[in-house]
């Protein structure tokens, strides 16, 4: 662990903070400058030059998530798209070819097939919780592997740890998205993974005000690429929002007993509701990676995906809740439903949908942490009118 034997959540409410040095705040104050006095020419005096390349109040948050994420490195970026980007202008060149889950989030699928294949990067697509699969979709020229577990929205699970051996067997990095998870649940650093990559917009901030990335790494090299990537291209927070991420970092513990204990309790009840096909969980006894999800993850997370028969049944059901508002993203304290064939995973195409299971009927639920007796009677209010 980076910050010796402490507790997740004592890390989370202090890690990377300190009372401030100027003030004595407690908290850690918004820095909002862009730049910062020098004493002498090429001799600043608190240490920091420009803002895109060093702020204390993302270098706080930079501090937290790496601890969290039992990792030496954390880099903030302003979304978990640019946090991936940054990961691919980093570490790959022109020629490198990528392993990436058949299933992953739709902003990932887009970025790579539309942008990067542009850019003389070559990707295969494959299911990650096969490992022979993933062995066989390896080339000599394979420099990136991409994982996401559990996957949004079919809730796949991958065996990080075999993923792992497969991967540096090929002499390449893997990649661990560990949005939905979050490192309350699991941490894939400690699993073989190389870097961990998250949307901070979704549990880590957790009270959706926020759009903000993060890379966690344990290696120097990797940690000394992502700064760069920060002061050369520059798709870094502001300060507002690091600090915004750090208040919810703070909870995280505590949220994610609550996301875990709501959404164990209505998938259950969903998997016995008439009007629900599957129920998609890796909490439920027949999920099929539930043994995996027992040993790789310490809950079962706040994401639940149901299959309703049809879209429009799926339509239905996301527009008759209530308290379930009907958005796209997820991991705030707020229960939020969403179709993703028609919302999240529009752009990715239909034949590739069919591919992985991504049926028009899909509702994906991110249960919040509401009372749970008011969460499951309008889940049965709205699923009554179907
Ligand atoms: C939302 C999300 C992203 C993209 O993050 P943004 O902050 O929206 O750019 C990447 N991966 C997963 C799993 C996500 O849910």
């Amino acid at each position: 662990m980076a910050d010796g034997e402490q507790g997740f959540g004592t890390r989370a409410i202090h890690a990377g903070q300190r009372p401030d040095p100027t003030s004595g705040a407690v908290m850690t104050p918004i820095y909002q400058t862009s730049t910062y006095v020098q004493d002498a020419v090429g001799e600043p005096r608190g240490g920091h030059e420009y803002a895109r390349v060093t702020n204390p109040t993302r270098g706080a948050l930079e501090g937290n998530l790496a601890s969290l994420e039992a990792g030496r490195h954390g880099a903030a970026f302003a979304s978990g798209m640019a946090a991936i980007e940054a990961v691919v202008k980093g570490v790959l060149s022109r020629g490198d070819h990528v392993v990436c889950g058949a299933n992953v989030y739709g902003g990932t699928d887009r970025l790579f097939r539309t942008v990067w294949s542009r850019f003389g990067l070559d990707f295969t697509y494959v299911d990650t919780s096969d490992v022979d699969a993933l062995s066989d979709a390896m080339r000599p020229e394979t420099r990136l592997v991409h994982v996401e577990t559990p996957t949004n929205p079919m809730m796949g699970l991958s065996d990080l740890r075999a993923c792992a051996e497969v991967t540096h067997d090929g002499d390449a990095l893997l990649m661990v998205d560990n949005t939905f998870a979050t490192p309350y649940l699991q941490r894939p650093l400690t699993m073989g993974a190389d870097l961990v990559v998250h949307s901070t917009t979704k549990y880590l901030n957790g009270h959706s005000d926020v759009v903000g990335g993060a890379v966690v790494t344990d290696d120097d090299g990797i940690a000394e690429e992502l700064r760069y990537q920060q002061k050369a291209a520059g798709a870094v927070p502001g300060p507002m929002d690091c600090w915004l991420v750090l208040r919810g970092t703070k909870t995280l513990h505590a949220r994610m007993r609550a996301h875990c204990e709501n959404a164990g309790r209505i998938a259950e009840h969903l998997a016995e509701h008439p009007e629900i096909e599957e129920v998609f969980y890796p909490g439920l006894p027949d999920h099929p990676q539930h043994e995996l999800a027992r040993r790789q993850m310490d809950g079962f997370g706040g994401m639940i995906t149901v299959e309703t028969g049809s879209a429009d049944r799926a339509r239905r059901l996301a527009e008759g809740t209530r308290v379930f508002a009907l958005a796209e993203s997820l991991g705030g304290v707020e229960s939020l439903v969403s179709v993703p064939a028609a919302m999240t995973h529009a752009s990715v195409p239909e034949e590739k949908r069919r591919a992985i299971g991504l049926t028009d009927g899909l509702v994906r639920l991110s249960v919040g942490i509401e009372d749970p007796d008011d969460l499951e009677e309008d889940l049965d209010r709205a699923l009554a009118s179907l």
